[in-house]
């Protein structure tokens, strides 16, 4: 299949409805409070799937299934939260289904979840496909934006590789992984 310059495609994961608080905003931040949110995901490729496609959605349950856990009637709280062990004593009273992130804001959880896209994608395709945006959303008016193309990805097309065919070795170099491996610690882990 040829190499196609410029095909992309995103996809909407929508209606997570979860709670956080920003313990040290001097405002009402600080105060728990909950969105429904949603994340967009960019995905790129150096050429097109048998089917013609930069991902196939449908091969993309895992990354769903990821964000429902993380962030379906969760409770997000930073790792530094003061009130931890009174949040996680309420966890264990069935009170509240708590994550421990780094920081719970739209930023990071966007970063996050582009980590977790590209594992999925470059597990699977092996350095064809990658997502290099992801915007996180908390409602009609919020949303915060982490772009980067992973370096695994290139930025040139291997024109002699078929598709599917896995990456030469020299391609998966280890300085690659920390695109990948800076993922905030969650609790409990997935
Ligand atoms: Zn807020």
């Amino acid at each position: 299949m040829s190499t196609p310059a410029g095909h992309s495609c995103s996809k909407r994961f929508s209606d997570y409805p979860c709670c956080h608080r920003q313990w040290r905003h001097r405002g009402h931040c600080r105060f728990v409070h909950g969105y429904s949110r949603s994340f967009t995901c960019w995905f790129r490729a150096h050429h097109l799937d048998a089917h013609g496609f930069v991902v196939d959605f449908s091969s993309l349950r895992d990354l769903e299934q990821r964000l429902a856990e993380q962030f379906d009637h969760t409770f997000l709280v930073n790792a530094d939260d003061p009130l931890l062990e009174q949040w996680r004593s309420l966890h264990e009273q069935g009170a509240l289904d708590l994550r421990v992130m780094t920081n719970v804001g739209m930023e990071a959880s966007a970063e996050l979840v582009w980590g977790w896209a590209n594992e999925l994608l470059r597990a699977r395709d092996h350095g064809r496909s990658c997502c290099w945006r992801v915007e996180a959303r908390e409602n009609e008016k919020n949303a915060a934006t982490f772009t980067r193309t992973p370096g695994w990805f290139g930025s040139g097309a291997p024109s002699s590789r078929l598709p599917d065919e896995p990456p030469a070795m020299e391609d998966l170099n280890d300085a690659d992984l920390n695109d990948v491996a800076a993922i905030p610690e969650i609790w409990p882990a997935p």
